[in-house]
Order: C-alpha cells, then structure tokens, then sequence
C-alpha cells in the first residue's frame, strides 16, 4: 500500500473540453502543466483543439516544442538564450523599454509580444507613451537585424478580488491601450489579457478584439475563485492513501511528535495513515479533514510520511483515505484559506507518490 497520486485522463479532457467553450485558448502549462505532467497535458489539450501554450520557462518551451512541433508557443518570461529561441521558434515577451534598446538586434527573426505592466509591477511597458516609443523606433530602424511585433498582452494580478476595484482598474487601463493601438491603426496577430478568474469573470468570453485567453487553473479543474458553481469545473485529481492501522487511546494520551494532538476522550480511535507532508500535503491542509468510505473524518496529526486522522469504528485498517478527488476537492480547501489551488498542486512530491493516469 502507497499513497497515490492518479488522474482520470478523460474527466480531465472533458473539462478542458467544457472550459474552452468553443474559444482560442492559449494554454499556460508553467511549472510542468501545475504538476499534471506537460506531455500528458499538451497532448490532452491538442485533442481538446488548443494549438497555443504558454510557459515561463524556456527549457520547458523547448520540450513543449518536441511535442507540438505545429503549436504557437508564448515564453511570458524575459530571456537571453535567443539562440535557443530562434532555433524553437518560441515566441517571447518583450519586457520593457530598456530590454528593448539593448537587445534589439539580438532578437532578429524572433516574433515579440509587447507586454503591458499594469497593477501586478511583475514585467512590462510601464506606459502607453513607452510602448508607442517602441514600436516607431522598430518601425523606423533601417537595421535588417529586427524582432518582429506580433503580440500585445498583459497580466491581471486582482481578477481573483471581488471585494476591491483593483481588477476594473486594471482591466480599464488595458481596455485603453487596446483601443487606442487599434484606433491608431496598429495590428496584432495576437492580442491576449485573461487568466482563469477574467476569463469567468467575462462569462467564458475573450475581451473586445482579444484572440486569445490566457488560462491556467481553470484547465486543470480547480475554481479560480469561490462564487462559481462546482459543477463549472470539475476535478480528475484524486489523492490517497491507505490506513495502515487504527489505534484506540485514551483521555490525556498525547499523540505524534511533540504533543501533536491530546485525546479529549477514552476509546479515541485514531487511524494511522500512510501519507504526509514528504507526500506533500500541506501542513494548512491538515487542519481539515480526509474522507474514508464516503465520510470526513478529521485529520489530528501530520508526519512526514503518516497522519493521524479521529475515527469512528466504521472505519478499519486497508481502507482507503482520500485526500482529493471531486469531492474534496483542491479548490475548496483553497476558499477554506489552505493555499492557492496552485500551491497545493505544486507541493505534491511525485517521487514519493504512485503516479496514474487512468
Ligand atoms: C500563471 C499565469 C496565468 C494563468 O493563470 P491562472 O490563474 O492559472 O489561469 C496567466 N498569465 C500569466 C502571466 C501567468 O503567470
């Protein structure tokens, strides 16, 4: 018996099936596609009819490249190996003003996205004035080494906030610079703005003249934020793991390491189980609960590779515990204040759990 990590594979396609909603998505499979395996996801979401991906990292965009040598692939990070980039065609953002007038030349041949900074201060032009200055310089320089403009994008940092104005604000000063590059007759191949949250927050609709959403979470099954309906997004993670015994103690008996846990009563039954923080389960994730056959029991204890979860005497040694799946899932552990959907993904060690695509 081991902890497993598994993915029903056509659950998961049929999400992203439900998610695309008929829209062009360029796919975000950053950190190895959030933990779910970039050859499996890309693959999955080619048969789903995405063709664009995009990364933060260039090795990744490289492989990604191997796998859909036809795909438009976006690298969201600045980098210097334009070589490599060259040689992949990856297409890259342009990060700012100073990037720009540095490496113009170098970046020959390569197809850029000018990017927009906005309220997340990550990367970007920080202004209207500084991206219209780019691209008369470029439209002006008589160098035969030139990039290539293809692309027009930012980043949302408040999508997620419903409680503040940060996201209409962020989302109006992008509006503007749409409109006002268009209105001056400048062209994209590629206009793109939203991550999960906008998009849902649009209703599954791209932007006014957008091509593209830029989408993440919502691709992998987990809500971008509270007030949308489970059944919107559906999980195909599940997470288990087995109880290898059930010990009785008694009122006063201190549990685990270092006074983890008191018994309050006698006759407290307590199931040990064969997961735990080296598995990857957050510590914050551990003060909830585990589900066994069907019913939440609290979690009393994490270990580095056991838990301790309070039982009834419904509950017996080779049961199954789960810590995932569709229902118990990562996105309601995420409102409940556990970690973002993504944090709790990323921090599943894959070395130690049994990995299934099923
Ligand atoms: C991660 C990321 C996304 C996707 O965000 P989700 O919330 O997962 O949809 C989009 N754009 C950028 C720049 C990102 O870093």
């Amino acid at each position: 018996m081991t902890a497993t990590w598994s993915v029903d594979t056509e659950q998961f396609y049929q999400n992203v099936v439900k998610v695309k909603n008929g829209n062009s998505i360029m796919a975000v499979v950053k950190n190895n596609a959030y933990h779910y395996g970039l050859e499996f996801v890309v693959k999955t979401f080619l048969k789903a009819g995405i063709t664009t991906f995009s990364t933060t990292s260039l090795k990744e965009a490289v492989k990604i490249r191997s796998l859909a040598p036809n795909a438009t692939i976006f690298l969201m990070n600045a980098v210097y190996d334009f070589e490599t980039v060259r040689k992949y065609q990856i297409q890259i953002t342009l990060p700012s003003v100073e990037y720009y007038y540095k490496y113009k030349s170098d970046l020959q041949g390569i197809n850029v996205h000018l990017e927009f900074e906005n309220l997340l201060h990550r990367s970007g032009f920080k202004s209207l004035d500084e991206i219209k200055e780019v691209i008369v310089h470029h439209q002006n320089n008589q160098d035969n080494r030139k990039m290539n403009i293809v692309g027009l994008w930012t980043h949302f940092g408040y999508a997620e906030e419903f409680d503040v104005s940060e996201y209409k604000l962020e989302r109006e000063a992008w509006v503007n610079v749409v409109n006002t590059l268009l209105n001056e007759g400048y062209h994209f191949d590629m206009i793109h703005a939203q991550n999960s949250a906008s998009y849902y927050r649009e209703e599954r609709a791209l932007l006014p003249h957008h091509t593209h959403a830029r989408v993440g979470i919502a691709l992998y099954g987990s809500r971008p934020y509270s007030n949308l309906d489970e059944r919107e997004i559906n999980q195909a993670l599940t997470v288990k793991a087995n109880v290898i015994q059930v010990r009785e103690v008694n009122r006063g008996d201190y549990c685990g390491y270092s006074f983890a846990f008191e018994a309050t009563k006698n006759h407290t039954r307590l199931a040990v189980v064969d997961i735990g923080y080296g598995d990857g389960i957050l510590k914050s994730r551990a003060k909830h609960e585990a589900l066994i056959n069907g019913k939440r029991y609290p979690i009393r204890a994490l270990m580095m590779s056991h838990m301790f979860v309070e039982v009834n005497d419904e509950v017996h040694a080779q049961d199954e515990v789960i810590l995932y799946n569709e229902d118990i899932r990562i996105d309601e552990y995420t409102f409940k204040g556990v970690g973002a959907n993504s944090e709790q993904l990323s921090a599943m060690n894959h070395d130690s759990l049994i990995k299934e695509y099923r």
